[in-house]
């Protein structure tokens, strides 16, 4: 068993080049200062459910039943049923890995807590952070916008410390 917490997060913000264009998101503050403190579980859903690197870009949309939809932008190809097919079988691993908590890529339509929609009216989540979040509803979870801020930073590192003890306390 690791002595540090485990920590889901998208691959992108730890500086791997996983992201559609081949770049990647590096989050200094993840990487050089919670990085040491804690293990990192990196995840790219994109890369994962075997869309390639670097791949079209995508947006979230939504279709005439309400159902939120993975869509390669102008084109409008449907990777949903890709997506969710895979976020289920991978939220049910990570369900079963120990984490303690997971930092999500902001503005992703896989990865993003708070999406706006390809309309642009509406916002919505993306799918593999819906599973994520349906799956495994008591664990802390934020994105990198969120920890922008001070004090949500403290909070967030505190839950995660505290879902560590208790995991692993008796
Ligand atoms: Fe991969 Fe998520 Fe980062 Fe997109 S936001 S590159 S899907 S980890």
């Amino acid at each position: 068993m690791t002595d540090r917490p485990r920590i889901g997060v998208s691959a992108c913000l730890l500086g791997e080049r996983v992201r559609y264009d081949g770049r990647d998101k590096r989050d200094a503050w993840l990487v050089d200062v919670l990085g040491p403190r804690v293990e990192w579980v990196p995840v790219c859903p994109e890369v994962e459910a075997g869309l390639g690197t670097p791949r079209p870009a995508m947006n979230l949309g939504r279709d005439a039943t309400g159902r939120n939809m993975l869509i390669i932008d102008g084109v409008r190809d449907d990777l949903t049923e890709t997506m969710t097919d895979y976020s289920g079988r991978r939220v049910g691993e990570l369900a079963s890995a120990g984490l303690d908590g997971y930092v999500l890529k902001a503005g992703s339509p896989s990865c993003g807590l708070d999406v706006p929609l390809d309309s642009q009216r509406e916002r919505g989540m993306g799918l593999f952070a819906t599973a994520l979040t349906s799956r495994l509803g008591g664990l802390p979870v934020t994105d990198e916008h969120e920890l922008a801020d001070p004090e949500a930073r403290e909070s967030f590192v505190d839950r995660v410390f505290a879902h560590y003890r208790r995991r692993t306390s008796g």
